[in-house]
């Protein structure tokens, strides 16, 4: 919302409404074929930030054939400077869900994040709606990931919501039943743009993530999980090889699993 934002950023390089909110034409004229969209929820009336985003992602599909590869839902939330009683805007827990659930049907191509600035009870819910990228054992001070942050850190951004490690995340999604993955395969494979977005749209990328997902859980497991954790996932990816639909994928990951346990790494379809 150009009036909105010019108020919030009234002077610095922010303060051009077009030339930020082109930023993604130009990097899309420029030969970068995948880029992110996102507002920051609770600014202006929630109903305006989400019929504008997704317009924004029309626009992009209309103009170079490709939507937003991801789409960010932060929303305001209290971080040392920032009082959310003071934005009128502010939206709720119940709303909040229903956008997210809105923005699932309307681009089911696209994959959505959701920050560790939401609570575990509010990240949870949001997974069920669809958000498929979440962060885990996220600092967001200056310097926040070499050193320790004190408790009465004070150049945090934001404040965290979600205060758990990685290894306490990927565990929680392992006993929620979903399968956490570390896949960037499509970047490593130069599956970007069209390519991607045709492969989504038929549903085939489904046979690449899934199989792709069990193998970066497993290096995961090998490299950084607690004893617990990967043992759960061991289970998990047990089970899941079962899903597999073609005989030939299952065997090629089974044997790439077997490499992984033995040190090799960065396996991909
Ligand atoms: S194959 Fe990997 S990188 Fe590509 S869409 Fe699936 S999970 Fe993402």
């Amino acid at each position: 919302h150009k009036e909105s934002y010019e108020k919030l950023h009234p002077t610095g390089p922010k303060h051009d409404y077009a030339w930020h909110t082109e930023a993604m034409d130009r990097a899309m004229q420029g030969g970068i074929d995948d880029v992110g969209l996102g507002v920051l929820f609770g600014l202006e009336s929630y109903r305006y930030e989400f019929a504008a985003l997704l317009m924004h992602a029309e626009h992009l599909e209309a103009v170079y054939g490709v939507g937003p590869h991801t789409i960010s839902v932060p929303r305001i939330r209290r971080a040392d400077d920032i009082d959310p009683s003071m934005f009128s805007n502010a939206v709720d827990d119940e709303t909040f869900y229903k956008v997210v659930a809105c923005i699932r049907v309307a681009v089911p191509y696209t994959g959505m994040i959701v920050s560790t600035r939401e609570s575990r009870e509010c990240r949870e819910r949001l997974l069920h709606l669809g958000v498929s990228q979440i962060s885990g054992g996220s600092r967001t001070s200056v310097g926040g990931y070499c050193e320790p942050e004190p408790e009465d850190e004070n150049s945090a951004q934001f404040e965290v919501s979600d205060r758990r490690t990685l290894d306490e995340v990927v565990r929680w999604l392992i006993d929620l039943g979903y399968i956490p993955s570390f896949c960037t395969a499509c970047y490593r494979e130069g599956r970007t743009g069209d390519r991607f977005m045709s492969l989504c749209k038929s549903g085939q990328i489904q046979n690449c993530c899934h199989p792709n997902a069990l193998m970066t859980l497993m290096e995961y497991l090998e490299d950084y999980a607690s004893a617990e954790t990967k043992a759960a996932g061991e289970a998990l990816i047990l089970k899941e090889l079962g899903s597999i639909p073609s005989e030939k994928v299952r065997q090629i990951v089974v044997h790439n699993l077997e490499k992984i346990r033995n040190g090799s790494r960065d396996f991909r379809l």
